[in-house]
């Protein structure tokens, strides 16, 4: 996509710091880290989010990111990591190509990664399971 800044990345307009590239995906160092070693995993082919993606597409991403977040773990040394996949700007996606972060996170870092919590009224957790259900019926 002409506009797409992870797009540019993939034809070579714009330059990245790149750890992994193959035929589908390409992964690379995130330019305003949370902690060093932040890398972006995304598939070559544009979509915006998730949903949009082939399935097979979508195993092979997965099976990378897998391989790629055990070697930024080991590299960074690292406690623990976090995957995080934005979806649409009410999500905090800034950029609208799919792709995962993997952040390396330490005991001592300063990423709040906290979220706030609603709590269901009475049947209504029912209700949602049943909704999301009938949809995975279809
Ligand atoms: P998100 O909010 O999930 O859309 O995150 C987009 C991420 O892309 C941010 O963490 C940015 O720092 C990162 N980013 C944007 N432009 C570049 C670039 N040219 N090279 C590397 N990372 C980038």
């Amino acid at each position: 996509m002409a506009d797409c800044v992870f797009c540019k990345i993939i034809n070579g307009e714009i330059p990245c710091v790149k750890v992994y590239e193959d035929k589908e995906v390409l992964a690379f160092l995130d330019i305003s880290p949370v902690n060093k070693g932040h890398t972006l995993v995304i598939p070559k082919k544009h979509y915006e989010v998730i949903t949009e993606v082939p399935q097979k597409t979508f195993t092979k991403l997965m099976a990378e990111l897998h391989t790629i977040a055990t070697a930024v773990v080991i590299a960074t040394n690292a406690e623990g990591f976090n995957i995080i996949n934005n979806n649409k700007k009410v999500a905090s996606q800034e950029v609208p190509h799919v792709h995962f972060h993997i952040i390396p996170r330490f005991s001592d870092d300063t990423f709040g990664h906290k979220w706030p919590t609603v709590k269901y009224s009475e049947n209504e957790i029912e209700e949602y399971r049943k909704k999301i259900e009938k949809e995975l019926k279809k």
